[in-house]
């Protein structure tokens, strides 16, 4: 972990610097970040160098997020700190809902649109309560994956026109749930995952005097690709293969239910990144669906589950500037389609099957979570300080030299003296040499520490001559090309890998990383960022730098005594329901921003819902927080007792314990 003298050191000069000053301006940072590009219109840089919301789009209300920050500091609440914009969830349910009604209409289409927001994206109550409002007018509807998300949904969709679409494998209860919601007329749709299930459900069905609405899941072949391509093909988790398909119709017909069968339902993975597999994966359902028609089902909805994706890069499906990261990793990372593009498709390969096979049009469903609710939350972040190797005190401190120095030392410093562009790959082969023996040395006993930190930091600074020497290269020898990656600053942010961002770490999905301000000057630092877990994995070292994705972030030097902030953006999907407890951080605070044209600062902070406090998570894992403070509250009274401490100081002790238990999990005060 880091250690406290690694605060913020001053950068008098600096060596890594990308762009001059004379060059920089707020438009460049834009594309630095490549805020246009991820933003899909909800971001820009402004004026000053903050990074700004147009939650409505551009023109329209702007919220400074840095105004947010001042904000969050105001009310002494701490970070990091979820902040979601409520008015971008609402424009994106809008978005969707009216491609979709623009895109019937354009293709002539016979049947209508019903969305479904599946709860399990994002199940936070103000998440689903601001999206079933936003959804209102057009029937917006929700998915329900478990028996606890199908509470949530029961309780909360209550129009009698929408769609509650339960998905899911399903026990007895679950089935008894969704036809209660039958009896409250909803429109509760129960979709067979595994042919049992259909049997179980008519049973119930007669048993509780209702009948039920019947979805299908079909297993196609389409497949989608990275992470979730098991999400579908034949070994597929979920769905009933063709074979189990024309069994399910049987048990309809032999029970006289065929008219309950009312949806085809497939999904063949989130964030499909090519639009190829949208249109093969439509093709192919609308195909079952003609024919189920044909053997008698009356199926009206035709649900082409999620799978929506989100552009995280903003290169548009490309792998940017194919530089050395991996082009796989940018790539599940966007998407080569926009959401008219993705929304024309379905409609026209639905429709050129339907007509070609000559059954009704059916109304479409679509399941998008991820593309719903991306966009309006980010985690915004302090970092307070950084570990740097070899830092510019200590190499300048040993440029001086000493004529009593050892002559490895004289040898190093003649090898960073020099150094010339034409002698890099020499010069850094003879350093790694030269270090190598002061070490061997060093472990004989003939070097002391102080000479060996000469050597190593000579050693740092001819490193970073090398970066400087082949910044804006081209085609760089292999042995110094990383060197930059290499020697990065690390800068540490207020906040939790495992917590905040989990799909980075688990798959190396990337997530536009901003600062929030101070882009009006030049980032000067390449940077790294590690979080306060004493995980190795807690740190993020894939980045999007303009349209590609980089191992390195270019930040601002740290100021002594200043803040600077980070956005993690786009972090609305799954990102923030799936964090867990490692090293038990917890939740992280949050707030939730509205637009107010009124306000000076065009938004009003409607609610603010404190993060986990220590003596919460602790009681997840068992433990009294009463108990712990008894505890060390009998050890300080032993310690008085036996004059060791002074009563005062032993109630203040106490008291110190049980006001850190009831404080937030991250850093305090940093
Ligand atoms: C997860 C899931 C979704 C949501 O997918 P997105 O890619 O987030 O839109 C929709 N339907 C089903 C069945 C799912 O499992």
């Amino acid at each position: 972990m880091a250690t406290p003298e690694t605060r913020f050191p001053q950068h008098p000069s600096d060596a890594t610097a990308a762009t001059p000053a004379s060059d920089w301006s707020v438009e460049k940072a834009a594309q630095h970040y490549n805020v246009p590009g991820w933003g899909a219109g909800y971001f820009s840089v402004s004026d000053k160098g903050h990074l700004v919301v147009h939650p409505h789009g551009q023109p329209g209300p702007t919220i400074d997020i840095m105004d947010v920050v001042e904000d969050i500091r105001e009310r002494n609440l701490g970070f990091p700190c979820v902040v979601r914009f409520q008015d971008v969830l609402r424009a994106r349910v809008k978005a969707i809902n009216e491609a979709f009604g623009k895109g019937l209409v354009e293709q002539g289409y016979g049947g209508k649109y019903f969305g479904v927001y599946p709860v399990k994206v994002n199940q936070m109550r103000e998440v689903v309560e601001e999206i079933l409002d936003a959804g209102a007018p057009y029937h917006y509807g929700l998915e329900a994956g478990s028996k606890g998300e199908l509470l949530i949904v029961l309780g909360h969709n209550t129009d009698p026109e929408a769609l509650t679409v339960c998905n899911g494998y399903k026990d007895e209860e679950f089935l008894r749930l969704a036809l209660l919601g039958r009896k409250l007329g909803r429109k509760v749709i129960v979709v067979i995952e595994k042919l049992s299930e259909l049997p179980h459900l008519l049973r119930l069905g007669d048993e509780m005097g209702v009948e039920p609405l019947i979805g299908l899941r079909s297993k196609l072949t389409t497949r989608g690709t990275g992470k979730w391509e098991g999400s579908s093909g034949d070994f597929a988790k979920f769905g009933l293969t063709v074979p189990e398909l024309i069994h399910a119709v049987r048990i309809l017909k032999e029970q006289k239910k065929e008219h309950c069968a009312r949806l085809l339902h497939f999904h063949v993975g989130s964030q499909l990144t090519d639009i190829r597999v949208v249109k093969d994966a439509i093709n192919e359902g609308a195909r079952v669906y003609a024919k189920l028609r044909k053997m008698g089902l009356p199926i009206e909805y035709f649900d082409v589950g999620g799978g929506l994706g989100v552009d995280y890069v903003g290169s548009h499906g490309g792998n940017g500037n194919g530089n050395n990261a991996a082009p796989g990793v940018t790539i599940a990372s966007t998407v080569n389609y926009t959401l008219e593009e993705y929304v024309g498709d379905v409609v026209y390969n639905l429709q050129r099957v339907c007509q070609n096979e000559q059954v009704p049009e059916p109304h479409i469903v679509s399941e998008s979570g991820r593309a719903v609710t991306a966009h309006h939350s980010c985690v915004v972040m302090n970092v307070f300080g950084h570990i740097e190797i070899g830092s510019q005190e200590q190499i300048t401190a040993a440029s001086v030299a000493d004529p009593n120095e050892s002559k490895v030392v004289r040898e190093m410093r003649e090898i960073v003296t020099g150094l010339t562009p034409r002698n890099k790959a020499e010069a850094y082969h003879d350093a790694v040499a030269k270090k190598e023996e002061a070490l061997q040395m060093f472990k004989l006993g003939l070097l002391g520490l102080e000479e060996r930190a000469m050597v190593e930091s000579l050693f740092w600074k001819l490193c970073r001559d090398l970066v400087a020497l082949n910044r804006g290269k081209k085609r760089l020898p292999r042995d110094t090309r990383d060197l930059g990656d290499k020697i990065a600053d690390q800068y540490m942010a207020n906040f939790s890998l495992f917590q905040s961002a989990p799909d980075h770490w688990a798959f190396d999905q990337l997530f536009p990383i901003v600062p929030l301000h101070r882009m009006d000057e030049p980032p000067t630092r390449d940077c790294t960022i590690v979080d306060i877990t004493c995980d190795s994995d807690g740190k993020i070292d894939r980045f999007i730098e303009g349209e590609g994705v980089d191992e390195t972030l270019s930040l601002h030097a740290l100021e002594p005594g200043q803040p600077y902030y980070l956005g993690l953006m786009l972090t609305g999907a799954y990102q923030d329901v799936m964090g867990d407890m490692h090293n038990l951080f917890g939740r992280v605070n949050e707030i939730h921003v509205f637009v107010d044209d009124e306000d000076p600062e065009d938004f009003y902070i409607e609610e603010v819902i404190p993060g986990d406090r220590i003596e919460q998570v602790l009681s997840r894992m068992q433990y009294g927080p009463g108990d712990l403070a008894r505890r060390v509250k009998n050890a300080l009274d032993q310690k008085v007792k036996d004059g060791a401490i002074r009563p005062k100081e032993g109630v203040q002790l106490a008291d110190f314990f049980e006001q850190v238990m009831r404080g937030y999990t991250y850093l305090a005060g940093v």
